[in-house]
């Protein structure tokens, strides 16, 4: 079976698997107990994954926190943030085409009385900067949570001119990076702007249940308060707590240094494969389909595909034991996709999109498949 379905989760790649077992097996140790051998591994072991995340992202090893994934980063930085400094001030400010994990999150925070504006997008999904400048400087909000890259239509945000302008207006800044690492340059070194960014083992080949959030210094170098999701032990710096999930973590951490000693490579790889799947769709189904995507401006290797007249659900169903594909976020396919009426479509056109999404080990060979259909 040809997988396409990357964006909804990778498969492990062999070497992450094996550091995963040691870990899993003889190694074995808690790595908040001390001085004997595998406890001391344990611990090592945490703090080389927690420097290879660093290097990706380019930011402070010290900066690093380690959580059970994407849905958690959001969920604590939102959360987390809203209820430290509530009386200071009660606005956030997101978008339309957030993941749910930030928008069913600004849900359960607007019930608690909480303020959220939620930013109109352009038909690719990105946000107006003129328009975010105007409320920003009107009302002007706590936290602004902006996804980097789309997960369904796959659009990047200017996040640097985003950082810059929130920096300039004193807000924090966090932003949902969850599809875009490993397949862009992620190096936040020089954007003191993002406070904040969430990011996901299992988009880059690595476990499901294992991801990280970036919480950066403030500009005097202290760490920036916020409330706990989970209260107890401490384990990452009274940020969260819960004994360290040592497998998933190394299995992070390794996907992690593989994929910053790949980059260059995974996207090149990466548009490579889109230019032949673009080509072969394009061929194939000539002007039965439509490209939804910017292709000038979006994550390498991810199209998202309108086949005119048919059911996306028939479709993804019928191909199912060739082909995996889906309609859209894993995380919302019962529903027609939100991020797509937000950039404009009608829903016969949302019931028609499919989202194709490669990864950088893909083979060229496999996409002669759609040519067979
Ligand atoms: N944000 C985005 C943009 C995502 O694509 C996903 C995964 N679908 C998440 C957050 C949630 O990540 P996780 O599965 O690690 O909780």
């Amino acid at each position: 079976m040809l997988y396409l379905d990357n964006s909804s989760t990778t498969n492990i790649l062999p070497e992450v698997k094996d550091t995963m077992l040691t870990y899993l097996t003889e190694e074995f140790g808690n790595p908040s107990s001390k001085y004997y051998s595998i406890a001391e591994n344990a611990h090592s072991a945490i703090e080389y994954s927690r420097e290879m995340v660093a290097l990706l992202i380019g930011c402070q090893k010290d900066e690093v926190f380690f959580t059970s994934g994407a849905t958690e980063s959001n969920n604590m930085i939102l959360k987390g943030i809203a209820d430290f400094y509530q009386e200071q001030n009660n606005h956030i400010i997101t978008t339309k085409v957030e993941h749910p994990a930030i928008l069913e999150t600004c849900k359960y925070l607007e019930a608690k009385g909480f303020e959220i504006t939620y930013l109109d997008v352009d038909s690719f999904g990105r946000i107006d900067i003129q328009n975010f400048k105007e409320i920003l400087s009107k009302n002007p909000p706590l936290l602004v949570s902006i996804i980097w890259g789309n997960n369904e239509i796959g659009s990047l945000n200017p996040i640097s001119e985003i950082a810059e302008i929130c920096d300039s207006h004193n807000v924090f800044f966090h932003t949902d990076a969850t599809q875009v690492i490993g397949k862009l340059e992620t190096n936040i070194n020089f954007e003191p702007g993002i406070n904040f960014l969430s990011g996901s083992a299992h988009k880059l080949h690595g476990p499901k249940g294992s991801g990280f959030v970036i919480i950066r210094k403030d500009a005097l170098g202290l760490p920036i308060k916020l409330t706990p999701l989970l209260h107890g032990g401490g384990q990452e710096k009274d940020y969260r707590s819960g004994t360290h999930s040592v497998h998933n973590i190394v299995g992070l951490g390794k996907a992690a240094e593989i994929a910053n000693n790949k980059l260059k490579d995974n996207i090149d790889n990466l548009l490579k494969l889109e230019n032949e799947l673009k080509n072969i769709l394009s061929t194939q189904f000539g002007e039965q389909i439509i490209f939804n995507n910017d292709i000038s401006n979006k994550i390498p290797g991810l199209l998202s595909v309108q086949f005119k007249g048919v059911n996306n659900e028939v479709l993804v169903k019928n191909l199912a034991n060739d082909i995996a594909l889906s309609t859209g976020s894993a995380c919302s396919s019962s529903k027609p996709s939100h991020v797509l009426e937000a950039c404009g479509y009608p829903i016969d056109q949302i019931r028609s999109t499919i989202r194709f999404s490669l990864s950088p080990y893909n083979e060229v060979s496999e996409l002669k498949i759609f040519e067979r259909l």
